[in-house]
């Protein structure tokens, strides 16, 4: 289902036009108006899903592919050696669009430091503790 007032249900169905790298019965990929690199894609599904906990079946079994088809476009055509996907979910996580979307973010030789975390520390039995929680929410 699309929603009228999305603005990547509109972009994504072709109502507000973008620079479209690539375009099928599902998806339509875009570049980021705001790039962290050149080349930083958005893969939009043309229905509307608000984060991945929505999405469904066929359009999740087919999101990771399409993502690694359009990194490796990059690679071959932007000199990138490398790329992210990153997917963001509630505001607390970074999401400002509440439409689910793929982000594709080459990455440069020499290129700045993104998605990067400082590794922290835990004992195992913290670890054990913690996954006995979230198996309770499965
Ligand atoms: P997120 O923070 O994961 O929700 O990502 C939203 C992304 O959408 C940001 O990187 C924005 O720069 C990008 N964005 C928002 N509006 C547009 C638009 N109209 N066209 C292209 N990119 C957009
Ligand atoms: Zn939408």
């Amino acid at each position: 289902m699309r929603d009228e007032n999305c603005i990547f249900c509109r972009i994504a169905n072709g109502e507000i036009p973008s620079a479209t790298v690539y375009e099928d019965e599902w998806f339509r990929v875009i570049l980021d108006m705001g790039p962290a690199s050149k080349g930083h894609a958005l893969i939009l599904p043309k229905e509307h899903f608000k984060d991945v906990c929505d999405l469904d079946e066929v359009y999740a079994s087919k999101v990771l592919l399409l993502g690694g088809r359009i990194g490796s476009a990059m690679k071959k055509t932007l000199g990138c050696t490398g790329f992210n996907l990153v997917q963001n979910n509630g505001e607390s996580a970074g999401q400002t669009v509440f439409h689910f979307h793929l982000h594709v973010i080459p990455r440069y030789e020499d290129g700045e430091v993104m998605v990067a975390w400082r590794p922290g520390h835990a004992e195992a039995e913290e670890l054990k503790e913690i996954a006995k929680q979230i198996k309770a929410g499965l």
